[in-house]
């Protein structure tokens, strides 16, 4: 059996877990620190929180912000729910919107979709291909949509427009105009989940990058306590000797990373230029050599000229089938002993947003990139006789059916 997604733990990760186990501090610590500054210098940005996963720290920017009940938040139909739920979290509507044929989100379907009760626009780079950045970015920044943005708290009258918060769950790594994925927008969060290309097994991370007035390192320190329950000192500061008294100064969250996790998360970055994202783009590229010379296939593009791709998912299209059509081909690939996978369900198939009023006939490029989709394995420890087994699997379930 070939699976989807397993993480590459070997003795390196062991060794530095049990480093982190046995150092006497296993919570937030030296090793998040360490960590968040060599993302920071990573993504070409000043500042990175790292938080317990993505969705805990996408939820933190939209209440940072003072999204609530009666704001508007700008989604692609085409993601994983967290995109969404964070929104409903924070009492607000999430406003779907379509993708284009390369599933990043359509531009010009956003702009239809802005009010004066827009608040948010949150960009997905599916699979780990950047969306159109600078059309987005000169978006929000256009005179008459900022004419209509209503700010309700002091961060929103600061910023004075519509805040872009990229879901980067799967693009650390990927690159828009020689810039790293998480340097991209105002605000960006990765996702060190167990499936996604640099994992912690659980986890994640903010990138802050907004402009002016706003001053980075102060918001980190700020939003470090956020995550902490609004602790003034966390309890690495307390174990100072006589440095026990502390303060409340908000009601926080908590969502803050541990140590032990953050030492799996440094081998990864240690070694993710120089291995990880080798290996993905040989399969990548591996996959597309095989597929693109029939016409059943349809193959992802993940380089262009502007932008180059994570490698996150290999998010393989067949042509002319339906969506019952790809449920069988997956079928008899899942025979085959190769495990693939549907990336993703769109939210207006979901029963909360169907029940919520959300259609899938309004996201016609959703839809369609949806039900011919089936994504491949990828990932380090896939072999090159694995990557073999797994085109044949595929080409026996589509062009030999
Ligand atoms: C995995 C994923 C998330 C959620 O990440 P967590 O770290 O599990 O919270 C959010 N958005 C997308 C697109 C994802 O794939």
């Amino acid at each position: 059996m070939i699976p989807f997604s397993p993480p590459r733990i070997d003795e390196a990760t062991v060794a530095e877990v049990t480093a982190a186990l046995t150092s006497g501090w296993i919570t937030t610590g030296p090793r998040v620190k360490k960590l968040e500054e060599q993302l920071a210098a990573y993504c070409g940005i000043s500042n990175v929180l790292c938080v317990s996963s993505n969705s805990a720290g996408l939820e933190l920017m939209l209440r940072w912000f003072g999204v609530r009940a009666g704001d508007e938040v700008i989604v692609p139909a085409y993601t994983y729910c967290a995109t969404a739920n964070v929104v409903v979290h924070c009492g607000a509507r999430p406003v779907l919107v379509d993708v284009g044929d390369d599933f990043c989100v359509n531009v010009e379907a956003v702009r239809r979709a802005i009010t004066p009760r827009t608040k948010v626009i949150m960009p997905v780079d599916l699979g780990g291909f950047p969306c159109d950045y600078d059309e987005l970015n000169a978006l929000v920044r256009e005179p008459a949509i900022v004419a209509q943005f209503t700010p309700n708290t002091d961060e929103q009258r600061r910023l004075g427009r519509i805040l872009v918060l990229a879901d980067a769950a799967h693009s650390i790594g990927a690159k828009y105009k020689g810039k790293a994925a998480g340097s991209l927008t105002d605000l960006s969060v990765f996702s060190f989940h167990a499936v996604k290309n640099l994992t912690t097994a659980e986890g994640g991370a903010i990138c802050l990058n907004l402009p002016e007035p706003f001053d980075n390192e102060q918001l980190y320190k700020r939003l470090r306590i956020m995550s902490l329950h609004g602790q003034s000192k966390d309890a690495f500061a307390k174990t100072q000797i006589g440095n026990w008294r502390y303060d409340v100064t908000e009601a926080g969250f908590k969502c803050n990373m541990t140590d032990v996790l953050a030492a799996i998360g440094l081998v990864e970055l240690q070694r993710y230029d120089s291995e990880n994202l080798p290996k993905r783009k040989w399969i990548f590229d591996t996959y597309s050599a095989a597929f693109a010379k029939y016409p059943q296939f349809n193959v992802p593009v993940y380089e262009t000229a502007d932008k180059t791709s994570s490698y996150h998912l290999y998010l393989l299209r067949i042509n002319n089938i339906t969506e019952e059509e790809r449920d069988k081909i997956i079928q008899r690939i899942s025979e085959q002993e190769v495990y693939v996978n549907v990336h993703y369900l769109p939210l207006p198939m979901l029963s909360f947003y169907k029940n919520g009023g959300y259609n899938i006939g309004d996201y016609p490029v959703t839809y369609r990139n949806y039900a011919c989709e089936i994504t491949l394995p990828v990932y380090y420890d896939l072999t090159p006789e694995q990557v073999e087994t797994v085109i044949q699997a595929v080409m026996n379930a589509v062009v030999q059916k």
